[in-house]
């Protein structure tokens, strides 16, 4: 029953944060404010009635169109807070799963990481919806996001690491982390944040010697460290397999368009928002890494 509430508690604040998301969305890439003025229509300047800024629901009660000019609201809008929202819900029914399995015993350092591990979920899922579109609408994945939140992840991560240690070596108090054991965590997450972006880097410069072009940016270097930040680099290789993967199909799908046949050669230069994938991949191994990876280890035989 409290598992039900919290969970929908969390959908429904997701919905909120995914309606804030997509006033920043549409307003930082014009660097505009995001507090001011009042959310309105792009085309029109009509200002928003509450009823028409519910999330999800205003959307399809107006089915998609302004009620001042009638213009289009993109798909986007619904599709943010709808993810966000299930993002949410998803996370807040894992964290009280795992804390009904330890008795709703709060006192704990378990509960303690499963609650904090639940709050990384959220922000994670929030930066990587933000990231996914800002990529596909503006191929653009600003420091200010990827930086902060790679910061955000790997003390979140040391955190976790340091609650789980602490009932392991509690001879150092409750909460006490053996400083060398935590520092040499701290060394191998920074290395794997290291050799996510590493990768990136390798494949631009590979791509630059060949081509003499710049292929990948800078940004999806900084996004992998993110990943491998929060998802460890396992995880964040698996994210790029999955993004990697998708783009290829997304690619394949556009090459099949009658359209682009005539214009091979402007598609070839058409840049994929590969940022986009990988936080769609970072997002599939948040759901389901772990599932992932146990089928792949099964399917290679180990
Ligand atoms: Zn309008």
């Amino acid at each position: 029953m409290i598992r039900t509430l919290v969970t929908i508690f969390a959908g429904l604040l997701g919905l909120a944060f995914g309606s804030f998301l997509n006033v920043c969305l549409s307003r930082w890439p014009e660097s505009e404010s995001i507090v001011h003025p009042r959310s309105h229509c792009r085309d029109c300047d009509h200002t928003l009635a509450w009823w028409e800024n519910v999330p999800l629901v205003s959307w399809l009660a107006l089915r998609g169109r302004c009620r001042g000019c009638k213009s289009g609201i993109g798909w986007r809008y619904p599709l943010v807070e709808l993810a966000i929202g299930v993002l949410w819900a998803d996370s807040a029914w894992r964290a009280f799963s795992l804390l009904l399995d330890l008795g709703l015993d709060f006192g704990s350092s378990d509960a303690y990481k499963t609650l904090i591990f639940a709050l990384g979920s959220m922000i994670l899922y929030w930066l990587l919806v933000a990231l996914a579109v800002l990529d596909m609408e503006n191929l653009w994945l600003p420091d200010w996001l990827t930086l902060p939140g790679t910061l955000t992840g790997f003390l979140l991560t040391l955190l976790q690491f340091g609650l789980t240690s602490s009932s392991v070596f509690n001879k150092y108090g409750a909460f006490g982390v053996q400083p060398r054991l935590l520092s040499w965590f701290a060394l191998q997450w920074i290395l794997g944040m290291l050799a996510a972006a590493g990768l990136i880097l390798l494949i631009r410069w590979t791509y630059w010697l060949v081509r003499r072009r710049e292929g990948l940016g800078l940004g999806d270097a900084k996004l992998m460290a993110l990943l491998a930040a929060w998802l460890g680099l396992p995880g964040a290789l698996l994210a790029f397999a999955l993004g990697i993967v998708l783009g290829a199909v997304v690619a394949i799908g556009l090459l099949a368009a009658p359209r682009t046949y005539a214009d091979a050669a402007a598609w070839a230069l058409t840049k994929l928002p590969l940022g986009t994938f990988l936080c769609i991949g970072g997002i599939a191994c948040g759901l389901w890494g772990q599932q992932i990876m146990a089928m792949y280890l099964r399917l290679a035989g180990f």
